[in-house]
């Protein structure tokens, strides 16, 4: 094999990127994994809160410790890392994949037999949500705040707003608050929060942070420096109600605005996109449209607990080290009804290779006492029971596929 030719290459060396090399180096591949930035972890290195890794490694971590812990099984497994490359282009051969890379070096070329994507997602920014006004100093998505404060150590904000509840924003405005900002509420379009429950409790109301639901931000005041914002209540079709305006004056405003994967490389490719989660459409080996390209972890969907972005990208890993270009796929599509849910994943069952499947979704409502019913192409049914389904915490089903055969379609049911 030649220096540059290798069995998987992993794309990110976020907590995916690395448990997919550990995993495909413990099954024998050879494995590099490429990473643009100087060093491994991802959106974990600027996490220094904790709640991380409970389901993963049974304990209570901050962002930075869970983020060593993957580096530290990849790298005894074995696997090979390039950092500060950025990848140019990406190529299907004949044999495999072939990547342009440029590295402190120079330019590099490297190829593969087979490809996981483990790029992560990038935030929302201003530019994609309808804000009037100038563009001046002090409009910024939560996570850039987020670096500001615990990478920099640099306070962003003296008094602010946060538009959307998304749980990076809840962090933040517990954080700022913490570094003596004042943050003056959190803005929601929405009639529900995006955040997890857990987040609007401890981020939120523990601080007597305001947040207003079905409210929005419609313009942002100030030519050099943020100096206030225009904030209105919307109505259900989430239009600004004429009156309702309200000035008010901060130095920030602060995007949590939603996040997408990053899925650049997998669309240069030709991997088919899932409109409904704005990844790859995988099958429950997380391979996508093209055979020998797999995804995981946030540029597949975005997941808010990283324990099963570990427990996702792990099983990626392992396939993509045992992937044979000669094997055909046997997909069936699985149904769901798009009333019930915002997403589920994998969105097909690969007939020919069963085994344990990581089902995950995310129901379109609150739901309180909620049955998600799985019907299995033989005809049996298996319903799994949850005291509460949302749509800001993603649920996880696991599934023997071995012995229930293909997953068809699966189904919501409230208990009365
Ligand atoms: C503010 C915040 C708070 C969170 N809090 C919690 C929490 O309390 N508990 C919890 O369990 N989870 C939490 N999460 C979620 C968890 O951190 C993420 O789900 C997880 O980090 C996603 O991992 P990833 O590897 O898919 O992506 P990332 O961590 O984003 O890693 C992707 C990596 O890929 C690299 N990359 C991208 N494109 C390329 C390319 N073309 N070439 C090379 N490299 C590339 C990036 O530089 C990055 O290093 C939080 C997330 C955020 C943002």
């Amino acid at each position: 094999m030649s220096d540059n030719l290798y069995d998987v290459i992993v794309l990110g060396a976020g907590p995916a990127g690395l448990a997919a090399a550990a995993a495909a180096r413990e099954k024998g591949a050879s494995v590099l994994v490429i990473e643009r930035e100087q060093k491994a972890g991802g959106i974990l290195k600027q996490c220094i809160h904790d709640g991380f890794g409970l389901l993963h490694f049974g304990e209570r971590l901050t962002g930075p410790e869970y983020a060593l812990k993957c580096l530290e099984q990849a790298q005894n497994a074995g696997a090979e890392s390039l950092f500060s490359a950025f990848v140019c282009a990406a190529e299907k051969e004949e044999s495999g994949f072939s990547l342009e890379l440029q590295t402190q070096g120079g330019m590099r070329q490297v190829s593969c037999k087979a490809l996981v994507l483990a790029c992560g997602c990038r935030e929302r920014t201003a530019k994609q949500v309808s804000i009037h006004g100038d563009r001046p100093a002090g409009v910024m998505t939560a996570g850039t705040a987020q670096y500001f404060v615990n990478v920099m150590g640099c306070l962003p904000t003296k008094s602010c707003v946060i538009l959307g509840s998304g749980d990076i924003g809840l962090i933040m405005a517990r954080r700022l608050t913490l570094e003596g900002a004042k943050v003056l509420g959190v803005y929601e379009a929405k009639s529900e929060p995006s955040g997890l429950a857990r987040n609007i409790a401890q981020c939120l109301n523990d601080f007597s942070i305001p947040l207003h639901l079905s409210s929005t931000v419609t313009r942002v005041f100030g030519s050099e420096r943020v100096q206030g914002v225009e904030v209105c209540r919307v109505d259900e079709n989430m239009r600004p109600i004429e009156g309702s305006e309200q000035r008010i004056d901060g130095d920030a405003l602060i995007l949590s605005v939603g996040l997408i994967p990053e899925n650049e490389i997998a669309e240069s490719l030709g991997v088919e996109i899932d409109p409904a989660t704005k990844g790859p459409f995988v099958d429950q080996n997380f391979m996508t449209s093209v055979p020998g390209v797999f995804c995981c972890g946030n540029a597949l969907a975005v997941h808010d607990l990283v324990d099963y972005v570990s427990e996702g990208a792990a099983k990626a890993g392992a396939a993509a080290a045992l992937y044979d270009a000669t094997h055909n796929r046997m997909l069936t599509p699985l149904a769901y009804r798009k009333e019930d849910f915002l997403c589920v994943v994998p969105q097909f069952t690969d007939e020919s290779s069963l085994g344990n499947m990581m089902l995950a979704l995310r129901s379109r409502h609150d739901v309180k006492n909620a049955s998600v019913e799985l019907v299995f192409q033989n005809g049996a049914a298996k319903t799994y029971r949850f005291q509460r389904l949302s749509p800001a915490e993603m649920a996880v089903i696991h599934v023997d596929a071995k012995e229930n055969g293909v997953v068809q379609s699966v189904h919501l049911e409230v208990r009365t």
